[in-house]
């Protein structure tokens, strides 16, 4: 397979040095007009490519068809699959100004990003660039994030339909391309509307590491507690204030010290986590972000808080308590063991490039997630990059590469086995 790969690190660059930061506290959508920038550039891009299905919605997303290459017979049994990418950089770290600077070929060791000594990405902290001898390896000049979360994924997306345009007796069937908006403030599928868009399985490339594939995500629920206190002048509040602030204030410190927070925990467990805290003497609230890879994992954390917070409130007869539980999102695996053909195609596509595929999780939540509910199931698939939203954000070009070889893979997979599971 003959990819571009000039061209790719190109696009990679071009995409970066765009400040796409979205922003939480916005009103519009997409939450900042400059997201735009680069939807625009991927319109006209696409259009050069020789796509000539592409628009931008009047959300933002950017939706284009690459058309299947199969005779007609087979256009009912190979299913329309989406690649999915975000435009936007997260709201944590400047995404404006960015300079990238290549490191080529990395020799092990410790590669320093700036003249501040904390910024260094070695082996130590970031065991993947174990795997990268010999790569070229793409950093920020340590003062803005790069922005490989998402625009690795938009530039290798490019380039494999770059290639399948050029390459036409590739067998695939039709694409569909979604570049969204807002993803890093969580309101990325809010106006994603699945018909439209048409495809019947998708994939987002916003992973980290080559070869991993992630099918599952949190359960997340928020639970919001509310203390009634009773408020009265201090000076006269003998045997009559009942202070909100110090209910609320127990509860939190009668929490686990060792366990169930995201400090104490990774891999498959969950945790329930104090988030928020507003308070003064006659109403306190507090946030708790709840997070578990089971609805039965989620239920149990919420029970023991509840039960927590009705023995706290025993012993203060004049106060109340509210207990509210608001769904956030669920794990896509629930969704995604249906159709366990949409994950085996992506795991034999990830073989087929030379990597060792590794099914792995994630510890929040993706567009991939929300989609799946939808009626569009989407695992996510690496795109090479590395510790996302910092500013000690790396990517391996030739990582890079094999994202899009995988790509590639997929969708001739696709039309290799049609729907037969
Ligand atoms: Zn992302």
């Amino acid at each position: 397979m003959k990819i571009n790969q000039q061209k790719m690190v190109e696009r990679f660059l071009r995409y970066i040095q765009i400040d796409t930061q979205s922003n939480e506290n916005s009103t519009t959508y997409p939450s900042t007009e400059k997201q735009l920038v680069l939807s625009k550039l991927l319109v006209k891009e696409l259009k050069e490519i020789g796509i000539k299905t592409v628009e931008l919605t009047d959300h933002g997303y950017v939706f284009a068809t690459l058309p299947s290459t199969l005779p007609k017979k087979h256009d009912k049994t190979v299913p329309v699959i989406g690649l999915i990418a975000h435009v936007d950089t997260s709201p944590d770290v400047s995404g404006s100004g960015v300079t990238p600077v290549i490191h080529q070929n990395y020799q092990g060791g410790g590669i320093r990003l700036s003249k501040d000594p904390s910024l260094v990405i070695q082996p130590e902290t970031d065991p993947a660039i174990k795997n990268c001898l010999g790569h070229d390896i793409i950093t920020s000049d340590g003062t803005t994030l790069l922005g490989a979360d998402n625009k690795a994924g938009i530039a290798e997306i490019m380039t494999a339909v770059d290639y399948l345009v050029n390459n036409p007796d590739t067998q695939h069937g039709e694409i569909r391309i979604a570049f969204t908006v807002d993803e890093e403030v969580g309101q990325g599928t809010k106006h994603f509307d699945p018909k439209k868009f048409g495809a019947k399985y998708a994939y987002t490339i916003d992973g980290e590491t080559a070869g991993e594939l992630e099918i599952e995500t949190f359960c997340a629920d928020t639970v919001i507690v509310t203390v009634k206190g009773v408020n009265i002048h201090p000076g006269y509040a003998k045997d009559k204030m009942v202070n909100s602030i110090k209910i609320a204030a127990e509860l939190i410190t009668q929490l686990p010290k060792d366990r169930m927070s995201p400090e104490t925990t990774e891999k498959r467990e969950g945790y329930l986590h104090p988030n928020t805290f507003t308070a003064n003497v006659e109403e306190s609230t507090i946030k708790f972000l709840i997070r578990d890879f089971t609805v039965e994992g989620l239920k149990e954390r919420e029970a023991y808080l509840e039960n927590l917070l009705s023995s706290i409130l025993k012993k203060y007869p004049k106060a109340s308590g509210k207990f509210q539980v608001e769904e956030s999102y669920r794990n896509m695996r629930y969704i995604l063991d249906n159709y366990p053909h949409v994950t085996d195609y992506a795991r034999e596509a990830i073989e087929r490039s030379g990597l060792k595929p590794s099914i792995s999780l994630i510890r929040g939540g993706t567009d991939g997630a929300r989609l799946s509910y939808m009626g569009l199931p989407t695992p996510n698939i690496f795109t090479g990059g590395h510790n996302f939203h910092s500013k000690r954000e790396w990517i391996s070009i030739q990582d890079m590469l094999k994202a899009s070889e995988v790509i590639i893979h997929l969708v001739q997979i696709w039309a290799e086995k049609r729907e037969k599971v």
